[in-house]
């Protein structure tokens, strides 16, 4: 259940969401302004999601994929802006890559995507092309500095050698695709097979060896609240935001081509409802409905970790991670240091139901604040935090939406005119939102699919037919059965 629907206790505080309450910020915008009673398109959820499907609407690449000048977006947010898995995450701007193949290729029977390996590739081609436009969008409003973009290299580090050849078994498959596509290596991958090596340039204690590829970060937080105040002070269309406006029916059921759409504080008709809600998208569905179940939680916890001396300036980390269990950004302000469920409960930290279906943002798991704790000094070489104000400095919880089929659902929803949806990311938004709401605002502008897109993403009814992998939400997250 979604926090913001009944009465609870505060949502943790991430590093992104504590670094931007500035009064530039959107906190509470909206949040005592009347609702307007009718809007041409309704947007639900104002993550990087609705964020970027607001851009896309108000800045089209043409008259043919726009939606009519001056049409009014009412963009409406149940808690705060940013305030969710966008405002909690990793901060990673990471295309996936060849690692990402068995999880998109394995049958749908054994919990994969269920993808050829020509499908495989294009979406993978589809995450870089994301980062790009992300990059580009930053840059043509001149965001570098507001949003702490940065563009380098990610580094996966492979505990044993069989590890690493299967990593490197991946990548030669993966350029196998590419060549069959008439392409090359776009992000730059490079591999250390030479243990000694891997740990002097990792500095991570028990490397094997480890690859190397081009990928980001940003903080995630501004990035949202950015791109917003473009879209709010678009002159072409009426864009306005309601924070602290859950969502709580949406009725069209009647065969009724406008939605009505009711809330906490009102009700507002609209055309067009896109439901950008990720996690939180199975409140708004009946019992019956497959979204009730086909999107579900994983919860996550974070930490933000002030280097130790030995780590900063020139000493400092030059490269993002991928370790064997967590993963961690460089930020101008600290490491931002996290852990996957599956990483959790393979490193035996809590129960599987502290991250399995289970949206608490609200609390901590003390295992996992003592496992983000130690995880330096375990991990890196002479990591020795000696000052008061070195280590884990803030930790917080999140949640990911995960799809049976592991990909995210986009378009118009089946048996229900005119709502849409753009949700069922699977931890990897960041690397995916850009694209599918590009994808989505054509589509609602013009009613026929940006040709690039993967139509591997585009819901339909057979995919909602798809069921969880036998083994539950267990196998699904873990691999193994209970
Ligand atoms: C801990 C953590 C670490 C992650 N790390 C990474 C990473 O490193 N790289 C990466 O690519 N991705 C990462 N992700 C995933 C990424 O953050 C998400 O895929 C992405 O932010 C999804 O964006 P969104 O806008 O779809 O969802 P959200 O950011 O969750 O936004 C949905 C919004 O909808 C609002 N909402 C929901 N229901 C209603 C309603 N009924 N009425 C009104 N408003 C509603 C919510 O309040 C919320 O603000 C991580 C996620 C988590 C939780």
């Amino acid at each position: 259940m979604s926090g913001f629907l009944e009465p609870h206790s505060p949502s943790t505080v991430s590093h992104w969401i504590a670094t931007n309450r500035g009064s530039e910020t959107l906190h509470n915008h909206g949040k005592d302004d009347k609702l307007p009673e009718k809007a041409d398109i309704v947007i639900v959820g104002a993550g990087i999601s609705g964020a970027l499907l607001a851009y896309h609407l108000t800045h089209p690449q043409n008259d043919e994929v726009s939606i009519k000048k001056g049409s009014r977006i009412v963009i409406l947010e149940g808690a705060e802006v940013s305030s969710s898995a966008t405002g909690r995450n990793g901060g990673h701007f990471a295309p996936a890559t060849f690692l990402s193949f068995p999880k998109l290729t394995s049958s749908l029977e054994d919990g994969g995507a269920g993808l050829t390996d020509s499908q495989a590739t294009e979406i993978l081609l589809h995450e870089w092309d994301n980062f790009e436009r992300n990059k580009n969008l930053i840059k043509k409003h001149d965001l570098i500095d507001k949003v702490d973009l940065w563009e380098g290299k990610i580094m996966t580090i492979y505990d044993t050698k069989e590890k690493l050849n299967k990593a490197y078994e991946l990548y030669e498959r993966w350029l196998k695709c590419l060549k069959e596509k008439g392409l090359q290596d776009y992000s730059d991958n490079t591999f250390c097979k030479d243990p000694d090596e891997a740990v002097k340039v990792s500095r991570v204690k028990n490397a094997f060896g480890y690859s190397t590829r081009s990928a980001g970060s940003v903080h995630p937080h501004r990035l949202v609240t950015e791109i917003l105040k473009i879209c709010l002070s678009s002159t072409d269309f009426n864009v306005s935001l309601y924070t602290s406006t859950p969502v709580l029916d949406i009725s069209s059921f009647d065969g009724s081509q406008e939605n009505t759409i009711k809330t906490n504080r009102g009700t507002i008709k609209a055309e067009k409802v896109v439901l950008c809600t990720n996690a939180h998208t199975p409140h708004l569905f009946p019992k019956e409905h497959p979204l009730k179940e086909s999107i579900f939680p994983l919860r996550i916890q974070m930490g933000l970790i002030t280097p130790t001396l030995d780590y900063s300036g020139v000493k400092g980390l030059k490269t993002n991670y991928g370790f064997p269990l967590a993963y961690c950004a460089n930020t101008p302000n600290g490491i931002v240091l996290g852990a996957g469920a599956s990483d959790y409960i393979r490193a035996g930290i809590g129960k599987p139901e502290d991250y399995i279906n289970n949206s608490n943002d609200r609390e901590l798991l003390p295992e996992c604040t003592k496992y983000l704790k130690s995880f330096m000094t375990n991990t890196m070489v002479d990591w020795n935090e000696n000052a008061e104000g070195e280590g884990l400095m803030r930790t917080w919880t999140g949640v990911t939406a995960n799809t049976f089929d592991r990909l995210p659902l986009i378009g118009e929803i089946p048996n229900r005119k005119n709502l849409f949806i753009s949700a069922g990311f699977n931890g990897h938004g960041m690397s995916t939102t850009h694209t599918c709401n590009r994808a989505l605002a054509r589509l609602i502008g013009s009613e026929s699919w940006d040709q690039d897109f993967p139509e591997a993403y585009i819901i339909s009814e057979n995919r909602l037919k798809r069921k969880l992998v036998e083994g539950g939400h267990y196998r699904y997250v873990t691999g193994n059965k209970l």
